[in-house]
Parts: structure tokens; C-alpha cells; sequence
């Protein structure tokens, strides 16, 4: 028996209704297929049925790892490090599908930084992600939502994004707390280009600092009180963070990216 690491944020699924899903959600047949976090590999189970053409898994648990080459001799590709160190770019020719049952103590931080990092090249076709749900939640909140915020914006910038479905706890052993939501993102053909994802990242920072005041303060420390940027974008200083768009915040951050430059 396998004991359950907490700092590895090891919850596995055991909810077979709910493993269906998840691999009936994407095509994998023939694909090349990049897992997170495979575990014990209750879900790898069920992605080597649908016959993918090549399987990669990353895992940081160097026990988790070994076990996993036992199981599967020759049938995975098994990394053992920590995804955040991984450049996936660098794994495969071909665009990946992406599954993962994701640690929810760094799923923010993987997200961002696949976001981050892609280039018009994307390396993936689709991510199928699990959250927690109050994560998830403010992945897929639209503007004028009370979930909505940096998060929101960030995925929204490259990314289309479908909720499939709400999770249990029940589905996993051990149980977490917290509901879990399952995610399906899609690359966007064209998305703002920025100079540097750090100026959206304070933009963003800056504005939603206080998210339930005005943008007049944020707005002036940007950009110094000079109005142009706010009469070209069309923007009124009585509105607050929740009502601007991922739009507009990536057009505040190249006008930002402008006068910086
Ligand atoms: N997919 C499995 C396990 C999910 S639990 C299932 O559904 O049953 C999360 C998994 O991610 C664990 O196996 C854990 O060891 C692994 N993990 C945690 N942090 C990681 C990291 N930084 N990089 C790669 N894997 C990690």
C-alpha cells in the first residue's frame, strides 16, 4: 500500500465514472500524450486503453516514479522531476494532449506558467485539467463576476476555457476537503501580443489591489495621470476592476509597454 504524501498534494482518483469522463473528453487515439502528476496511475490506466501513439508522464514522487516503470515496462515515458522545472517544449515534436490530476498546491503556478511560456507555436492542443473548484472558478469567471480577477484575465489571455464538470471529494482517496472542478482549455489562434507577461502581471496586480474602489487610482499610478491611454480606450475612471475585460487590460498593458519602452 501506498501511503498518501500531503505536501505532494497526493489525492488520487478513484471514482471510475469521473476517469471516464476525463479521457472521453479529448481524442487521444494516435495522440501524444503528456501526463501531470500520473501517481499510482489510475488515470494512465485509462489513457493507454484509448491506444495514444506515445505517453509521457511527469512525476516528482521518486517512489511513485519507480513504481510506475514497474507497471508499465516500456509502455510510458516516465520523468521523475517537478513539472515547474520541466520545459515542455522540449519533450515532443508533436502537440500534446494534456491531462492532469493536478496537485492543487501548485496547479496555479503550472497554469501560469504554461500560459506564460507559449509561444505562437503552442506545444499543446488541449489541457484537461483538474482544480479545486474555488480555483476553478475563477479561472472560467467572465467579467463583472465577483470571482473575477487576475487569474481570470491571465487564462483568458491565450486560452479558451470550458468547465466540464463539478468533483466530489468522494471521487478521490484520500478525500480532499474541497470540491474539485474539471477543466478543458483550448489555445486561442490569435491572442494580444506584450512585450513581457510581467507588465500584464503588474498591470493586473496594480488594478485588483482594491477591487472594490474605483480604477482612478490604479489607472493615474500607471500611467502617471495622463488621460490619452483612458480617452483611446474608451475607459471611464467611475468604472472598478471587475468591469474591464481581459481586453482591455492587455490593451492597458501595451499602452504601458509603450511609454515604458
Ligand atoms: N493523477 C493521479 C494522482 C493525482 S495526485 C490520480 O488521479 O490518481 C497529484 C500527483 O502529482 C501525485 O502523484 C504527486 O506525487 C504529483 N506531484 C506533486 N507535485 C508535483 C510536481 N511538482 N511535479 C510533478 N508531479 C507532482
Amino acid at each position: 500500500m501506498i501511503k498518501a504524501k500531503k505536501s505532494l498534494g497526493q489525492n488520487f482518483l478513484i471514482d471510475d465514472l469521473v476517469l471516464k469522463t476525463i479521457v472521453d473528453s479529448v481524442e487521444i487515439k494516435n495522440k501524444t500524450i503528456l501526463e501531470i502528476g500520473p501517481g499510482t496511475g489510475n488515470l494512465t490506466d485509462y489513457i493507454l486503453n484509448k491506444n495514444p501513439k506515445k505517453t509521457f508522464v511527469i512525476e516528482k514522487d521518486y517512489e511513485l516514479a519507480e513504481k510506475l516503470k514497474i507497471k508499465y515496462p516500456n509502455l510510458l515515458n516516465i520523468i521523475n522531476k517537478d513539472v515547474l522545472h520541466v520545459d515542455e517544449n522540449l519533450l515532443f515534436n508533436e502537440k500534446a494532449v494534456v491531462f492532469g490530476n493536478l496537485p492543487y498546491n501548485i496547479s496555479t503556478e503550472i497554469l501560469s506558467k504554461w500560459i506564460v511560456n507559449l509561444k505562437d507555436d503552442f506545444w499543446f492542443e488541449v489541457l484537461v485539467l483538474m482544480f479545486q473548484k474555488e480555483v476553478a472558478d475563477r479561472i472560467v469567471a467572465n467579467t463583472n463576476n465577483s470571482k473575477y480577477g487576475r487569474l481570470s484575465v491571465l487564462a483568458n489571455w491565450k486560452l479558451n476555457i470550458i468547465k466540464i464538470r463539478d468533483i466530489k471529494p468522494s471521487s478521490f482517496k484520500p478525500k480532499p476537503k474541497i470540491d474539485s472542478s474539471l477543466l478543458l482549455f483550448t489555445p486561442k489562434k490569435n491572442f494580444y501580443k506584450i512585450k513581457d507577461p510581467k507588465n500584464l502581471e503588474k498591470i493586473t496586480r496594480i488594478f485588483f489591489n482594491n477591487r472594490r474602489k474605483m480604477i482612478k487610482k490604479p489607472y493615474n499610478q500607471i500611467f502617471n495621470g495622463d488621460l490619452r491611454v483612458l480617452d483611446k480606450l474608451k475607459l471611464d475612471l467611475n468604472l472598478r476592476p471587475q468591469n474591464l475585460s481581459p481586453e482591455i487590460y492587455l490593451k492597458l498593458t501595451q499602452e504601458y509597454e509603450n511609454l515604458i519602452s
